[in-house]
């Protein structure tokens, strides 16, 4: 691992393993309560030097980043597919966004900076000249699962450094491999090496005692609301990004594209095995066009092939343990034995679930409810907007939304009143760009990434005012 850009061993070690057949690929070390310390301390020495270098300079190191990941894009996507479960596909299609994560985390480095404040329009601050400037938030702790090793981290150390913080980068027990390698790779391109630390190990020694430590002024968490929720309860005064989970909802109005919106959902609701925080879970349809959407969307979801996630013709990976697929395969038959319909799929082997719809699943049922994390959908019906509106905001969650309508009125009034971070028009609610805004409310989270948001968390205004009389 890398404990403040030095490579550290440790004779303690955790075992990495191909979720298809679960055959250790690998071992990194198990960070132990003596290099958490070190790693917190070097921070603050980082933390000077990030400061010290000029906007230009961070934003130069942070392009050979971006440069530097897209040369090595294949090997990196190899490594992410080996370790996390999904098709080399999907994982060139990871390192292709940290690409541009990366180059639009150089960008904002150039463009950080304050306003002035007009105090002469408050009564009794006339003869005052302000402004404010943004400096960066301290010492940040990036934590993120298993599901985008890449992309993710990227979301939090590019902003991070490009706000001028030094990081503290814990990732998933699961997916150690690439993290560490990016981890060199930033060294390679220059970010100071007291500026970042790359820890692998258990949550419970890297986990609360960082995040409930002072001097980490900033935690940027991505992972389940569980963990989230916890965090929240420990962390003290200290900036929080919370980017939790979710059961995504997609409307399909009568009048929607119907083939579009099919072949979206045979993308967005399986791509990875469905382990995307804004995977398509719940779909909604519009009773006249029920049976019809199902038809399309029957046949699309049958021919895809999951398996072994390295093999070329292989659409649908493993679930990162076969635990986890267990645990599907569980809730698929309390669902079946509460009334639903199994349309196709979910048949497990091993830690590979086929890609399955489900009718007539009740409101209560996990499947509906919660955060299913594997490659199904619950199709469900609605005779009105209203209803469709209130289907949606039913849920706990509140990431993204996506509604499939011709009508412009309908868009509109679906999108002033779905309780979520983001709203997709004519498209389902995985779509994410990383430069766009980007987080949920209720129990998806807190605060936004999208790199321009990401640096605004990653920084603190302060206020300078001169008296000019
Ligand atoms: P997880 O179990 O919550 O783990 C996420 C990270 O938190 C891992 O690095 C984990 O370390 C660490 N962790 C666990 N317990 C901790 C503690 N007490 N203190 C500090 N860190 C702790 O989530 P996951 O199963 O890896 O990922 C799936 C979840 O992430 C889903 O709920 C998904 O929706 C969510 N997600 C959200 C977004 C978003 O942008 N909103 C994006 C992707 C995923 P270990 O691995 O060592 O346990």
């Amino acid at each position: 691992m890398i404990v403040g850009g030095q490579e550290v061993d440790s004779p303690q070690r955790l075992e990495v393993r191909n979720p298809f057949d679960g055959r250790v690929i690998d071992t990194v070390p198990l960070a132990s309560p003596e290099h958490r310390e070190r790693a917190v301390q070097i921070a603050q020495g980082g933390l000077r030097q990030m400061r010290a270098l000029p906007a230009h300079e961070r934003g130069a190191i942070l392009l050979g980043v971006s440069r530097l990941l897209a040369e090595h894009a294949e090997e990196t996507a190899n490594l992410i597919a080996m370790e996390s479960g999904k098709t080399v596909p999907e994982a060139r299609v990871e390192v292709a966004r940290a690409v541009q994560t990366f180059l639009l985390s150089a960008e904002e480095a150039r463009r950080i900076h304050g306003e002035t404040v007009p105090l002469e329009a408050a009564p009794g601050a006339e003869g005052k000249f302000g402004y404010y400037v943004r400096e960066p938030v301290g010492v940040v702790l990036a934590i993120t699962p298993f599901n985008f090793p890449l992309n993710l981290p990227a979301h939090k150390i590019g902003p991070a450094l490009a706000a001028g913080c030094s990081v503290i980068f814990k990732p998933a027990s699961a997916t150690p491999l690439t993290g560490l390698r990016l981890g060199q790779m930033l060294l390679e391109c220059g970010v100071p090496g007291p500026a970042i630390s790359v820890l692998t190990g258990s949550s419970e020694v890297l986990g609360d005692p960082l995040v409930a430590d002072p001097r980490i002024r900033k935690v940027s968490f991505t992972g389940s609301t569980a963990v989230g929720k916890h965090l929240a309860t420990i962390a003290g005064l200290k900036r929080l990004t919370l980017e939790l989970g979710g059961n995504s909802a997609v409307v399909i109005m009568a009048d929607g594209d119907l083939q579009a919106a099919a072949e979206r959902i045979k993308v967005g609701g399986y791509a990875h095995a469905g382990q995307v925080c804004i995977s398509v879970q719940r779909v909604f349809v519009q009773r006249p066009v029920l049976a019809d959407f199902l038809a399309l969307l029957e046949p699309l979801v049958r021919g895809l092939k999951a398996g072994d996630q390295l093999l070329p013709d292989t659409d649908v990976g493993p679930l990162i343990t076969e635990q986890a697929a267990l645990e599907t395969e569980q809730r698929i038959q309390q669902a079946v034995s509460e009334g639903a319909e199994l349309v196709c799929g979910g048949q497990r082997k091993g830690s590979v679930i086929t890609p399955a719809i489900l009718t007539n699943v009740p409101e209560a049922n996990y499947l509906y409810s919660e955060e299913a994390f594997a490659p199904l959908v619950v199709v469900g019906e609605f005779q009105t907007l209203e209803q469709a509106i209130q289907m949606v905001n039913s849920s706990h969650y509140g990431l993204q939304a996506g509604i499939y309508t011709r009508s412009v009125d309908t868009a509109f009034e679906f999108a002033r009143r779905a309780e979520v971070g983001g709203v997709m028009v004519n498209e389902i609610p995985s779509f994410r760009a990383d430069l766009m805004p980007y987080g949920g409310v209720k129990d998806s989270g807190l605060g936004r990434e999208g790199v321009k948001y990401a640096v605004q968390e990653m920084t603190e205004l302060k206020v300078v005012v001169w008296n000019l009389a």
